[in-house]
Formats: C-alpha cells, structure tokens, sequence
C-alpha cells in the first residue's frame, strides 16, 4: 500500500467518548502500520451544538493516550492547513456552487416552520416526511420556482440552504473494508443539506471536500456514519472525484455489558465505569463526569482495553502492546458485531499492567501521591525509598490501581483515628489491656526488632496471659492499623518500625478505654 493518509474528524459536541477514542485508535493504527499519515481535523461547522473546552479536551486526551497525530488542529500544521473547518469557511461555497452549476444541487427556501408543518401532515397520514424526488417539486426550491422567483428571493436576502439533487431509482454500491459490500437504493436517502445560508457547509459537504483536498486515502470511522457512506459516494461523483475516492471502514458500536444497545454514558454511571478518557466537566450544568485518567488507568493500559473493543490480535492474546498492535493490525480483522464493553476484562486488563510495574516505580509514584494528598516533607521518614519500596511490596497484590496504594494502605502512612467496631466488639475483653500494654512495651524494648521477632514477643506474652494468639491477632492489627484486614501484619510491623507501632498501641489503648463497647456492659 503506498502510504496512506487517514483522518480522526471529531466534532467538538462534547468529550471525546471511548468510541471516538477507538475511532482514533484504529486509524492511528493504521497508519503506523503502513507509514502513513495520521491527521486529526476538528469538523466544527455545526455552530448550535458547539460545546466550549470540547476541542481542548479532544487534544489533551489523544495527548494522554499517546497517539498524536502527525498533521492537525494542536499537533502542529501539515501541508493542508488550516485543519479545523470554521477556519476553512471560505473554500466549501464553490463546491456547492460547483453541484449546483452541474444540476446536482438546488436551493431551498423553505422556512424551519414550513418543514415541519409538511412532516406534521404527512405523519398524520401515516407517512414519514422526507424532502426527495417525491416531494421536492410541491417545497419551495429553485427547481419548482421559476428563475425569476428565485432570483428575486436571492435579491431579497431570503434564508437559503443547498440541497444534494438525489436521483430517484439509481443503486448506490460501495464496498467497505470491514462490511463488505454495500448497495443501497437512492430511494433511501434523501435531499441532504449541504450549504446554509450562513455561509457554513454542513457535515456532509465538508467532510467530503475535506477528505479529497487533504488527500485522505481511508476513511476509518464509527458504524454510525455508514448511512451517510452512499450520500458521500454521490458527492465524489458529482463533484468529479470518484477516482480518488478513499476506501471506507466502518467500526462497530460499542455495545452495553449485557449487549443490549448502544453503550452510554448513563451506563458508565449505573455500572461504576467511566466512559471517557480523562474527567470531563460539562460547562452549562457544571458536573463532572469521571476519565480513565483520574481513575488511575495508564495511557497503555487504557489503549489495550479500547484496541479489543472491536478488533483483536491473531493469537487472541488479550495484553497487546502499542508496538504489537502497529504490527497486527488490520481492518480486516475488524469485527462486523456490536462489540460489548465487558467492565470486569477492563479492570482485570489494567491489573496485569499495574502488576508489572516495577516496584521502584510504584514506589516513586506513591511518593509523589503522598506530597501531593498530605503534604509529607521530603525528609519525612515515610518519603524514604526503603519504606515505600518495602510499602509498596506489601500493598501491590491487595490493589490494582496506584491511588489505591493510599485508598486501601493509609495505615501504613498514618496511625488510625478511628478502630474497627465489628472486631473490638466481638473480640474484644478489658483484661486484655494490660495484655497489649505489656505487648507495647515488649516491642520499644526489643533489641533486634523485625517481623520475627515481633511474632516471638506477641506469642510469649499471650502465652504468659494464656491466650490463644488466634483470640488476640486480628485485635493487635486493629489497635495498629484501624482496620479488620489488611497486609500481612507482621512485615507490616516490621516496616513501621518498634517505636511507631508502640505509640499506636497506646494511643489505641487511650482510645478504646474511653470508648462504649458493647461488649463491655456484660
Ligand atoms: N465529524 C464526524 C463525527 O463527529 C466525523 C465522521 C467521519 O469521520 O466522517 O464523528
């Protein structure tokens, strides 16, 4: 294949969902795949549903994704700049003016109001609207008013679109790279807008005369634009460039957990899983909807899971690397399904990246997580690498995510405020006060203190109150740690060290002493 040029064209309604994120994805792909060209243009000509920040955030997430674009809006111009369309308003008029002088394109006048009294009656006659060969000849167009009615109305300043003449009874045949062969009758389709008054080409226009002068070779988007494929096939014809016509591959939807419809973004937030990239904060109502990003996914992790909603590697490996999926990939192997968002794979996907960081890493990671969430100085004992690499050892099979590092290991930066009710009431007596007072002062004592050694001095001290160490254990790791589980207790006490685990013992001993446990009125 001689190079090829692919483009991502989102329209900044929004952010970027894990859809457009794939779209990108599989046309980066692509394109490293065959050393072509990979461009991100914004389609930004439908004024009413722009939504401010939305282009930001398409270009901060492929950013963090780590699939830059090599021509585009934010990754630097290439030879066909500009390439966001508000910007390019001036060059798509002469092309509908071009349709127009070859009779495949007409204005249109009617008013908003005037459609829609027309789809009104028709509906109530059982039928549905739609402006084609059938009903173009009783609306208001140059093709059913005379040249002089319409000059007069142009003359006027009367409101205008241009509408693509769609012949009746012809076949439209394409042939798409993932669905195969594609017939449809122009019967279907219908007199699509193409040009507003306002100066702005609609979707339709644009992208077309887009794709031919930015010399796109596929067009690699969602299933959802395959019906608007056999309009665009007519527009490459009348405009005259059907020879360069690129090839289509339309993706399939990415479809809820049970496979039931189309995945939304009320799914994400019913089933605990976001649906975009990084945290989005809507501008008009405020809210905020939560990104892979801020949930701890790395940029490859993330990638991994979106590259097999839709498509996987030969040997149906399920962790593939960047690299391995610029060598495997193919638009062929692009399922024709609805693919299913399975939200357990994504997080069991993310854990096999998570397990292979290297400890060191992690342990970075923690520290700066620990600067920013407490403020821990650079000398705090707890910023050592020692104690976060033997931290982060301890924690790393109990978690799949870094923050969780903190979640579900704050014990081991913080002594606890608040100790496990459940386990103080069922287990615990007050005899044994004096029992961990002792233990207490064992472990400051001890000489050569470690996981061992603590593990000794808690043995004999329960046998010299003669208790079971199984009636006090889970008691000493709440009294340390607040909590009813956790990492292996010894190592961690290990890790905080004599005097550390001491005090909190104490402090847990002040507490409970103070405290109405249930337990304690009989
Ligand atoms: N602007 C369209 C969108 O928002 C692009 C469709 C296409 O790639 O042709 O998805």
């Amino acid at each position: 294949m001689s190079s090829p040029r692919v483009r991502f064209a989102p329209s900044p309604t929004g952010p970027l969902h894990m859809g457009g994120v794939r779209t990108a994805l599989y046309n980066y792909l692509f394109a490293r795949k065959h050393q072509g060209k990979f461009i991100l243009r914004i389609e930004d000509t439908d004024q009413q549903r722009f939504v401010p920040g939305a282009e930001d955030y398409i270009i901060e997430a492929l950013k963090w994704c780590g699939i830059s674009p090599d021509e585009g809006v934010g990754f630097g111009d290439g030879p066909y700049a500009p390439y966001r369309q508000s910007d390019r308003k001036a060059l798509y008029r002469q092309y509908a003016e071009q349709l127009i002088a070859g009779g495949h394109a007409y204005y249109a006048f009617d008013a908003a109001a005037d459609l829609e009294a027309q789809r009104k009656s028709m509906e109530a006659s059982g039928s549905a609207f739609s402006y084609n060969a059938a009903s173009r000849m009783s609306m208001q167009n140059s093709l059913s008013l005379t040249a002089e009615e319409v000059k007069e109305r142009m003359a006027s300043g009367a409101a205008y679109v241009v509408r693509l003449k769609i012949p009746s009874g012809e076949t439209v045949q394409l042939h798409d790279l993932v669905r195969g062969d594609v017939v449809v009758s122009t019967d279907q389709l219908d007199d699509k807008v193409l040009f507003k008054s306002d100066g702005m080409p609609t979707y339709h226009l644009a992208n077309v005369v887009d794709d031919y002068l930015m010399k796109i070779t596929h067009v690699i988007r969602g299933e959802e634009w395959l019906p608007s494929a056999p309009l665009h096939v007519l527009l490459y014809r009348y405009l005259g460039w059907e020879d360069v016509m690129p090839q289509f591959a339309h993706l399939p939807l990415l479809l809820k957990p049970d496979g039931n419809g189309k995945l939304s973004k009320r799914d994400g937030d019913r089933l605990g899983f976001p649906v975009f990239p990084l945290n989005w904060t809507d501008p008009f109502s405020g809210e905020v909807s939560s990104g892979y990003r801020e949930r701890g996914y790395y940029p490859d992790s993330f990638l991994n899971i979106i590259a097999l909603l839709g498509w996987h590697p030969s040997d149906d490996k399920e962790i593939v690397s960047l690299d391995e999926m610029i060598q495997e990939f193919s638009l062929e192997k692009v399922s024709k399904s609805g693919a299913k968002f399975d939200p357990e794979k994504t997080k069991w996907i993310h854990e096999q990246y998570f397990r292979k960081q290297p400890d060191e890493v992690l342990a970075a990671s923690l520290k700066s997580l620990l600067s920013q969430r407490f403020g821990f100085a650079a000398t705090d004992k707890r910023m050592a690498d020692a104690f976060l690499i033997k931290a982060v050892e301890l924690l790393k099979l109990r978690v799949q995510f870094e923050n969780e590092l903190i979640d579900k290991g704050i014990y081991l930066f913080e002594a606890p405020d608040t100790y496990d009710e459940a386990v103080l009431t069922k287990k615990w007596k007050p005899e044994f006060e004096m029992l961990f007072a002792e233990l207490s002062v064992a472990f400051s004592n001890s000489s050569a203190f470690n996981a061992t050694a603590a593990e000794e001095i808690f043995k004999s001290i329960a046998a010299q109150h003669n208790r079971k160490p199984g009636e006090l254990l889970q008691l000493l790791r709440v009294l340390i740690s607040g909590q009813a589980g956790g990492v292996d207790l010894f190592p961690m006490i290990e890790l905080l060290g004599q005097n550390e685990v001491a005090d909190r013992v104490n402090k847990a001993l002040r507490r409970i002493s103070s405290m109405t446990i249930p337990s304690f009125k009989n």
